[in-house]
């Protein structure tokens, strides 16, 4: 659309609230400092009450920060209110005027602005193309479907070309085949737009398909922030590795360093891992294992003992404990393997690739 994609700078955000039942103040949000590159996706994702909606009304000036300085393309904007900043959101429940027709929505804005007729018709045109809702200009929108109305409520935020997009939870109302197939058109329209674009929503799978980046947020503040397989693969800590994916924790001692790798010793078990970091010999560990980075087997890491055995189609789903820790495997293709029985003694088969420490 060319315009300038805008990027955006959090420096020690924090908003605080009064808790309406105890009354005491808590932060919401608090000394958050993030860097969203400008034209990038970035989703934020964590529990409900973590702070994500309000660090989203920040930016876009619903809410403002009691410490802190939001940056828009370098701009400090805390003074500036919302139609002031250069962003639109788009919300979970559409916000559509109803006694209006599509294009009408789509122009309201663009009206608002006092732009000539023909400009205006060659700009609804246009992104009503983007979103794919050629022809249906002259529809009531409440004679639309859900995945429609979120389409017009898209095309009202890119038409007035802001430098950054919001949304909260937009495809929360939608269901669950529906809200597939629109993340993928989400991105699309992101990445045709060339748009900044930043996501709230507490949909892991969500987060992982549409995003460049993910923002993993507890409790108001950022745990992690990195592209979708850095957080799952490299998670700084366990409820970053918890939050995406489904995770094994396995409680161990680093033995010894071998250059940039060791050895961990877990119940017995001498268990080699890559990237310990600046770990040091002697430190207890925490070895993360993922349920598809593992096997079972007659031989291999960790003698275990199955305490659950299903047939899932594509993989053979099993529980296995190693010591008291509970382990869960999703053995992929188990029509070509041997599939082992509650009660079987076995071994946990993992690359040293496979295990994160953490
Ligand atoms: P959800 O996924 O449930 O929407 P969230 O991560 O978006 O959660 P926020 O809406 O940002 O969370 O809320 C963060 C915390 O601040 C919560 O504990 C919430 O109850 C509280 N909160 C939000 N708005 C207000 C308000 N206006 N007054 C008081 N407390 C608030």
């Amino acid at each position: 659309m060319g315009k300038e994609k805008k990027g955006i700078r959090l420096e020690h955000i924090g908003k605080i609230y009064q808790d309406p039942k105890t009354k005491k103040d808590f932060y919401a949000v608090k000394d958050t400092s993030l860097d969203i590159e400008p034209g990038s996706f970035v989703t934020l994702l964590g529990p409900s009450g973590c702070g994500k909606t309000t660090t989203l009304r920040m930016i876009a000036g619903f809410e403002s920060p009691d410490e802190g300085e939001i940056y828009l393309g370098g701009e400090p904007i805390n003074g500036l209110t919302p139609n002031k900043r250069d962003t639109a959101m788009v919300f979970q429940s559409y916000a559509l005027l109803p006694h209006y027709n599509v294009f009408d929505n789509v122009a309201y804005g663009l009206k608002l602005r006092k732009l000539d007729k023909g400009t205006i018709e060659k700009k609804v045109t246009d992104i009503l193309k983007l979103v794919g809702l050629e022809g249906r200009e002259s529809r009531m929108t409440n004679q639309l479907s859900g995945g429609q109305q979120q389409r017009v409520a898209l095309a009202r935020a890119l038409v007035l070309e802001p430098g950054v997009l919001l949304f909260d939870e937009p495809l929360s109302n939608l269901d669950a085949k529906l809200r597939v197939s629109m993340r993928t058109e989400i991105r699309r329209i992101q990445q045709e737009a060339g748009i900044t674009a930043v996501y709230v929503t507490h949909d892991q799978s969500e987060a992982m398909a549409i995003s460049d980046k993910i923002i993993i947020m507890n409790k108001g503040v950022v745990e992690q922030m990195g592209t979708p397989q850095e957080i799952y693969y490299r998670p700084k800590n366990e409820f970053v590795a918890d939050f995406i994916g489904e995770a094994n924790f396995l409680h161990g001692k680093l033995l010894r360093r071998q250059g940039a790798d060791g050895i961990i010793e877990i119940n017995g078990n001498e268990i080699e891992v890559k990237e310990i970091g600046d770990t040091e010999p002697g430190t207890d560990c925490t070895l993360l294992l993922r349920p598809e980075g593992a096997t079972l087997a007659d031989a291999g890491e960790l003698p275990c003992e199955v305490t659950l055995s299903c047939f899932m189609g594509s993989y053979q789903n099993y529980h296995v404990l190693v010591g008291d820790t509970l382990v869960k495997i999703t053995d992929f293709n188990p029509k070509n393997k041997k599939v082992y029985a509650v009660g079987d003694k076995a071994f946990v088969a993992f690359a040293p690739e496979s295990g994160y420490l953490i």
